[in-house]
């Protein structure tokens, strides 16, 4: 069988995603590989493949028990035998598992690294016939990295016992140094070194002041209804308050923390893999543990302490390549809580380190650029486009102003006080907010109190901030910073030079209403999800052990009504096909029966493309107001891709003109979706007896939405 067939036949895609058919193919040429592919960007592929491919058997050392099981089990589903072996088993277990390693019948063996500390394990692997190692969350080795584990040290020996079998390196930390050391640790000989964008196209980046942050992120969770959640806290008791206030208001959540035992958390674990429970409320710690592919919606609470952290956690979102979106509630203020930790390291040089890495993370938050391109250039990748389409930043660009004059005053406040306080008895003063306090210091005498008294104690903070950002004004680094000038300031304040800063704005709803058009039909893929819900619980298993949404979404796109073409639907595998086709065919075959509709033939083209790259190139088009076929045409795309991308553009380019593509049915249409108070396609498709392609009626659909 050749490495193509396997990718369909086994694991059910139809394609491979960037990157993996390059170290798939250096993986079967016998030579060391090293991949960094972001969260989600699907490195499991790149060994569990040639582990199918090569004859022998393939180790896998990873750090997480949980996720072990979680992969075996995965594995399982698509028919190829694995197992693992863990300090959760019994002797008696492991020796059951190493006996059905030795008869060869295993093609991959999971291995926790402190396996390798045990008496006769060498000798274990010895009897084995084994084709590759594969090293997965590989940073786990480097002291550099954010979650070092002594035990990978051991993973020395694997070159000097098995000298000859090639090693593949997974991890998603990207930084020079921890490479290097993977490469040094792991004797990796002259590998090949992949790395992937680490542009996540399907997650919206969101920044949200935080001010009555527990209603919005109620109010954000019952938007993602029925979907998987996950929230950071800052600390342990953070958590709980929240996991408590959401179940008050209805919603499954549970906190989960490094302070609960561990049964505790395993279970918490499990419910919400099975998606008993919707949301977790986690501090940072123990976010890895965590590894579902259809979570929708990541929300920090609090300022996390570095962006490579920011960015693996909200990489937990959306890694079925489904939207997803990632808000931050951030105030400066939050800084304070990271400040007393710093402070408290024993070392200059981790004190500095993570100094920097919270100034960050504070820009991050103040910024008005990109939030892509701010997290992308974090990790030394330069992102092109002007426009990503799916950041708060870019969606709604942030005014700018010409601020000189107030940041002369500011600065002179900062001057006249001596460089000794903080940020809101600076803005006190600025406000002209009288005290005992103020007083006493004698600064309501001074001529710079109350010269901002008509701004709101908000917007004068967040000025002071993108004053610190633009290095006019520094912070000291300690648990009650004080805000002092720098030499830049000076300059500044001698030669009155223009600047612009962003015009602070309290972010209104309005980009709550960004969504991705749904392009399938909901009411089938709810019976699909509820047939996947009983399987899954008659196995013991998560849902999407059984099929992930993606593949129930496009089950509900094509109405696959053949077992040939069910096989077509990314997603199933052979042995999906055999397990479960005939109950999923059945489903829809009673589905489309009852509603009278036709298979829609896969068009090999159709990939669902979030870059902005594509969309900008359809949207020129449409500018140009050239028909549909045209479109399709010049960009060799299927017609219901380019409905896709003018779906897309629509709901952020509001003021796209999409007029010409009315016809003379449109209106009609129109009233059809009204008079049966729906946006669904299926019951305006029925109303018409199939007159009108879905095409039509999703451009019709169009003006029902933005209300034309
Ligand atoms: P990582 O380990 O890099 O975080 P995974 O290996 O867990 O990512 O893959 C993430 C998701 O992507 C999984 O649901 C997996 O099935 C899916 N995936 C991987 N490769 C492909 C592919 N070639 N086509 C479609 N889906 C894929
Ligand atoms: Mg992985
Ligand atoms: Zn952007």
């Amino acid at each position: 069988m050749n490495t193509q067939q396997i990718l369909k036949q086994y694991f059910g895609h139809r394609e491979y995603r960037p990157g993996q058919e390059a170290v798939i193919n250096n993986v079967l040429d016998k030579k060391d590989t090293l991949v960094i592919m972001p969260t989600g960007g699907g490195k499991s592929l790149c060994y569990q493949l040639p582990a199918l491919a090569l004859p022998g058997i393939t180790i896998v050392v990873s750090p997480l028990i949980s996720l072990m099981k979680d992969q075996v089990d995965i594995l399982r589903g698509y028919g190829v035998s694995a197992a693992y072996l863990n300090s959760s088993q019994s002797s008696q277990e492991r020796s059951e598992v190493e006996d059905y390693a030795r008869s060869g019948k295993i093609k991959l063996l999971y291995v926790a690294p402190e396996r390798f500390a045990a008496d006769g394990f060498v000798h274990f692997l010895n009897s084995l016939n084994i084709s590759l190692f594969a090293v997965d969350e590989a940073h786990c080795i480097s002291e550099w990295g954010h979650e070092f584990r002594p035990e990978y040290r051991q993973l020395k020996i694997l070159r000097s016992w098995f000298p000859t079998i090639p090693i593949i390196a997974l991890t998603a930390t990207a930084t020079a140094k921890v490479r290097e050391d993977i490469v040094k640790n792991l004797h990796l000989n002259f590998p090949l070194v992949h790395i992937s964008s680490f542009n996540r196209p399907n997650l919206l980046y969101r920044v949200e002041p935080k001010k009555k942050s527990k209603e919005k992120i109620l109010s954000l969770i019952q938007k993602h209804k029925d979907e998987s959640v996950i929230i950071y806290s800052f600390s342990r008791n953070d958590t709980e308050d929240l996991a408590l206030f959401l179940k008050h208001n209805g919603i499954t959540a549970a906190a989960y923390h490094g302070g609960m035992e561990h049964e505790r958390r395993t279970r918490v674990q499990e419910q919400f893999r099975r998606d008993e429970v919707q949301v977790i409320v986690a501090t940072i710690a123990f976010g890895m543990g965590i590894d579902k592919p259809d979570v929708r919606l990541v929300i920090h609470e609090s300022l996390p302490k570095s962006l490579e952290g920011y960015f693996q956690e909200t990489g937990r979102a959306g890694r079925d390549g489904l939207p997803a979106e990632c808000v931050l509630f951030f105030s400066a203020g939050d800084a304070q809580g990271h400040r007393y930790f710093i402070d408290r390291l024993a070392n200059e040089g981790e004190r500095q380190n993570a100094s920097q890495k919270l100034q960050e993370c504070l820009a991050y938050g103040h910024s008005g650029v990109c939030r892509r391109k701010l997290l992308l250039s974090y990790f030394g990748e330069a992102y092109e486009p002007n426009n990503c389409e799916l950041c708060d930043n870019c969606l709604e660009p942030r005014e700018s102003f010409e601020a000189s004059e107030l940041a002369l005053k500011v600065l002179s406040a900062v001057v006249k006080t001596g460089q000794r306080f903080g940020v809101t008895h600076l803005c006190n003063v600025l406000l002209g907010k009288q005290s005992d306090r103020m007083e006493e210091l004698g600064h309501d005498k001074l001529t710079v109190f109350g010269i901002c008294k008509d701004l709101k104690a908000e917007y004068l903070k967040n000025i002071v901030q993108q004053l610190v950002t633009k290095k006019l004004l520094a912070q000291t680094e300690s648990e009650y910073p004080t805000i002092y000038i720098t030499t830049e300031g000076v300059h500044f304040l001698k030669n009155h030079t223009l600047l612009q800063l962003l015009v602070p704005i309290t972010r209104k709803k309005k980009q709550d209403e960004v969504t991705i058009q749904n392009e399938y039909d909901e009411e089938l893929f709810e019976k699909l999800r509820a047939l996947r819900s009983e399987i899954a619980i008659a196995r013991n298993v998560p849902a999407y052990v059984i099929f992930g949404n993606k593949t129930l979404e496009e089950m509900a796109r094509f109405y696959p009504q053949t077992e040939s073409s069910l096989r077509k639907i990314s997603g199933v595998g052979d042995m999906k096909l055999k397990e479960f086709g005939a109950r999923f065919l059945a489903e829809i075959l009673s589905y489309t029966q009852e509603k009278n509709l036709p298979e829609i033939p896969y068009a090999e083209t159709v990939t669902v493309n979030y870059t902005g790259a594509t969309h900008d190139q359809t949207r020129e088009l449409v500018t140009q107001k050239l028909p549909l076929e045209t479109i399709a045409k010049t960009r060799g795309l299927a017609l219901n891709t380019v409905v896709s991308h003018i779906e897309k553009l629509k709901s952020t380019h509001a003021e796209l003109d999409i007029d010409y593509l009315k016809t003379d049915h449109t209106q009609e249409i129109i009233e059809a979706f009204k008079t049966l108070n729906t946006l669904q396609l299926t019951p305006v498709k029925n109303f018409f007896s199939d007159a009108y392609t879905y095409e039509e009626l999703r451009i019709a659909r169009l003006f029902v939405i933005t209300g034309k």
